[in-house]
């Protein structure tokens, strides 16, 4: 798309103060071509940038708008939090609340702790592995993102991966060398892992379903056989449902798969699009915290009224609209229309999804494993995507990401949505 005059003047200005010009590398555009758009208001399943350009928005801010943006209860519930102070570095009642709906809410958890972001919390139940083990080393799996804290920026997905720098530079070799990285779906490697450094290892981190590179799904037993093998080994099992979490079902994954994690990371819809992030997991292992355990972590901003009531206005309203069956029947008219597009255009791409997350691979390989994601045609992607944000709909920009319906997508924007992709496959 060319950009309209105030957004391309905003980029050549944001350049020069902002390294890249963005705050986070994949909002640049590299992967695709061209120069971001800059969004001036967003509202339901729609964006406005600030050229006046509408689109509807399958990125919903990567995830928390679950509910589409702006959604009238968590606005409400921001302006009244916000009315009796917006920061008080002293307990306040709605962390006591978010607490309890989380620990209800997610099998696994029996006490949890307020952070900012996604990152602070896969960084803090590392830490806690290590503290409650007394080992140190990590295993991750290939093409999982787990935000950008040193020891986890090794094989990354995500922007990393889109940027062609899964490992980054800044980390130091000696901490890098505490992690080791698995393919993902591989019981043998996983097996061989454990065998030869099961005594070192403190946890195993995973993205119960993997969505940092593209969509990826759990082979039939495969979650079994982390739960399984970690727990013979005496190694902590996270889950790190930043992204999945409270999106496909209530209690995420776990809940769906029905395995608990030891620990499990949190982030995205639980902020209502504030910045938050929570862990929470096996209460002897989050009593190891301090203020009652050695393991130190905190936090100025943690547990923040502001955020916390709007992350609770979006949960109750989710549970009150029951979002989760509704997101799996839009999610599942999605899926038959791209589908039936395929078919008609005769692509045999792989088209995965799981509620209201999804992922066309432009390829034809079935997709277990980062591998496999990379046999996709980003050439192809890339004309994609342009020409659906050009038609006015607007996928993340890239391959290796994940999509998101919010409840605020109607069955006429998923029509209007299936007509573009129709067209832009055809004009590959
Ligand atoms: N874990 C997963 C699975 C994620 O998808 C992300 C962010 N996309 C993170 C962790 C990091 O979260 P944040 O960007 O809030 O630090």
């Amino acid at each position: 798309m060319s950009n309209g005059p105030l957004s391309t003047s905003l980029f050549a200005l944001a350049k020069k103060y902002i390294p890249g010009g963005v705050n986070s590398p994949v909002r640049a555009f590299r992967n695709v071509g061209g120069e971001p758009f800059f969004v001036r208001r967003a509202k339901g399943c729609r964006i406005w940038d600030v050229d006046g350009k509408e689109l509807i928005d399958y990125v919903g801010t990567w995830g928390p708008a679950i509910l589409g943006h702006a959604p009238l209860p968590v606005i409400e519930a921001i302006h009244n939090a916000a009315k009796d102070g917006v920061s008080f570095g002293i307990p306040n009642p709605y962390e006591v609340e978010m607490a309890k709906l989380i620990c209800e809410w997610v099998p696994g958890v029996e006490k949890v702790r307020m952070v900012n972001s996604g990152t602070e919390a896969t960084m803090s139940c590392i830490r806690l592995a290590r503290g409650f083990t007394g080992r140190d080393r990590i295993v991750k799996f290939d093409g999982c993102y787990h935000g950008h804290s040193d020891g986890l920026l090794v094989a990354a997905g995500s922007g990393a991966l889109t940027h062609g720098r899964p490992d980054s530079a800044g980390v130091p070799a000696a901490y890098a060398d505490l992690t080791t990285v698995l393919p993902y779906n591989d019981v043998a490697a996983l097996e061989e892992c454990f065998e030869k450094m099961g005594h070192e290892i403190a946890g195993v981190i995973v993205e119960s379903y993997p969505a940092n590179a593209g969509l990826i799904l759990p082979q039939p037993g495969y979650l079994a056989k982390l739960r399984e093998i970690t727990q013979k080994h005496g190694a902590v099992l996270i889950f790190d449902e930043v992204m999945t979490g409270f999106r496909v079902a209530k209690g995420g994954v776990q809940e769906l798969e029905n395995y608990s994690p030891d620990l499990t990371a949190m982030g995205k819809v639980i902020g209502g699009g504030m910045p938050v992030g929570a862990f929470g997991g096996r209460k002897d292992i989050m009593d190891m915290l301090a203020p009652d355990g050695p393991v130190y972590q905190a936090g100025t901003l943690s547990g923040n009224p502001v955020a916390m009531a709007a992350g609770l206005a979006q949960l109750r309203e989710m549970e009150k609209q029951q979002g989760w069956k509704r997101l799996d029947e839009l999610g599942a008219i999605m899926e038959e229309a791209v589908l039936d597009t395929l078919k008609q255009t005769g692509r045999n791409y792989q088209w995965y999804r799981v509620g209201s997350m999804f992922c066309l691979f432009f390829t034809e390989t079935p997709v277990r494993n980062l591998t496999d994601a990379k046999t996709s045609d980003l050439v192809s992607f890339r004309k994609f995507f342009h020409h659906c944000l050009d038609k006015g709909v607007y996928f993340a920009p890239s391959q290796f990401e994940t999509g998101f319906i919010s409840t605020a997508h109607a069955p006429e924007d998923l029509a209007r949505t299936a007509e573009v992709v129709r067209e832009a496959l055809l004009a590959l």
